[in-house]
This record gives structure tokens, sequence and C-alpha cells, in this order.
């Protein structure tokens, strides 16, 4: 049985690297696997438990016994929120949690048939080290606040711009510790820095470097 071919898409929150992700998973048939939402889960979880989030060892207890259903079929909607969002970004901090998750993913990319696509943060460096090809995929801290500000205006949710700027930095500075390692010159990252580029092009531009590689 051939290998499957291995996509690893990181980068920032807002940067284009989901909507990316899925469209290359759909053009080339391969299985994908958004690995933020494992973690925005995982922290749905015990917001729904109503748990303490400053008591690490419960939230790890916790997300020991929800591993099980990560097989589950799950409402995605739920996640797409900034509570999740937070609380799924101060859980990854943890250590335990990465651990927990480590698995799933890595039986993800081992299994998928033709090929697998994973997005997230840690994919090119952690989970899938020797990925077939690794795509890093950046903007502005602005032009992503300004795209997660339109994202929310359009669901109805009237937030001020400077509010969603200053989450994104936050956000920025707890995920640059992982972010950060895939400057390494070991990790052969293609960086793509969609500030300037329509989606269309972003893709046009990742299916290039996906043909280049898989030649
Ligand atoms: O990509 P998304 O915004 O859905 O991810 C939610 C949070 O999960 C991120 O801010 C990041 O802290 C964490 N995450 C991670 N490693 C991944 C995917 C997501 O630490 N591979």
């Amino acid at each position: 049985m051939n290998k499957p071919f291995v996509i690893a898409i990181d980068g920032p929150a807002a940067s284009g690297k989901g909507s990316l992700a899925k469209r290359l998973a759909a053009h080339l048939e391969f299985d994908f696997l958004d690995t933020g939402a494992l973690y925005r889960r995982a922290a749905l979880n015990i917001i729904e438990n109503g748990m303490d989030i400053a008591d690490n060892s419960a939230i790890i207890n916790q997300t020991e016994r929800f591993i099980p259903k990560l097989h589950e079929k799950y409402d995605d909607s739920a996640l797409r929120n900034d509570k999740v969002g937070n609380l799924a970004s101060i859980i990854a901090q943890i250590p335990e949690i990465r651990a927990l998750l480590f698995n799933f993913q890595q039986e993800f990319a081992k299994k998928s048939n033709k090929g697998a696509v994973l997005d997230g943060r840690d994919i090119g460096t952690i989970i899938c080290p020797d990925a077939d090809l690794k795509l890093f995929i950046t903007a502005s801290t602005e032009k992503r606040a300004q795209r997660r500000h339109k994202e929310l205006l359009l669901r109805g949710l009237h937030v001020k711009y400077e509010a969603v700027l200053a989450e994104m930095q936050e956000r920025d500075e707890r995920d640059n510790v992982r972010l950060k390692d895939h400057l390494a010159p070991n990790i052969k990252n293609h960086v793509i820095d969609t500030s300037d580029m329509s989606p269309d092009e972003v893709f046009q531009t990742a299916l290039d470097f996906y043909t280049s590689q898989s030649r």
C-alpha cells in the first residue's frame, strides 16, 4: 500500500489556512482534519461541564475522558465563537492536553488512503514532521483582525474592530510559542503571506507547491 501524501498547513488565527486546507483537500480528494476544532471541542467540553479553568489537573482528567468522543460527529457551529476559541488557546498551552490530542492527529494522517490535509499550529513541526508538503500561511495582524471582524459582522455580531484586534493580539501571543518553531531552518516550510492575496490566488499558489512536490 502506498504511503498517503500528507500536507501540513500551519499559521496564526484568521490567516486563511482553514479555508485553504478545506479547499485543497476537496480538490485533491484527500481527507481533512481541522486540528483547531479538536482543541475547541475539548474546550467546549470543559465549559459544558462547568469546570474551573484554573484547575489544570481537573481539566486534564476531563479531557482524558473526552478523548474517545473525538471519533463522534459534532456540531461545528457550536465551536465558532470567541469564548470557545479563547479557552481552546488557553488549554492548548497545557502540555498534557497537547499530548492527549497527539495520537488522534497522528493516526488520522497515517490512516488516510490517498492523502491527508491537516491544519493547525504544530502540524509540520510536531504532529507530522515528515509531511510531504509543509505550508505556513500568514498575514499581518491587522489584515487578520479585519477579516475576523468582517466575518463577525456578517454573522450579525456587532463588535468593535479594536476589540477584535486586541483579542487577536492576545491569542497570537499565546500561540506564538508554537508558531515560532516554524522558523527553524530545518523546517522546510513554504511561506504564503496572504495579506494582499485573494483566496483564489492563495489556493493556486498552494496547488503549485503541491504539484512541484508531488512529481
Ligand atoms: O485554529 P483555531 O482558531 O480553531 O484554534 C483554536 C486554538 O487551538 C488556537 O488558538 C491554538 O491555541 C490552539 N491550537 C493549537 N494547535 C493546533 C491547533 C489549534 O495549539 N494544532
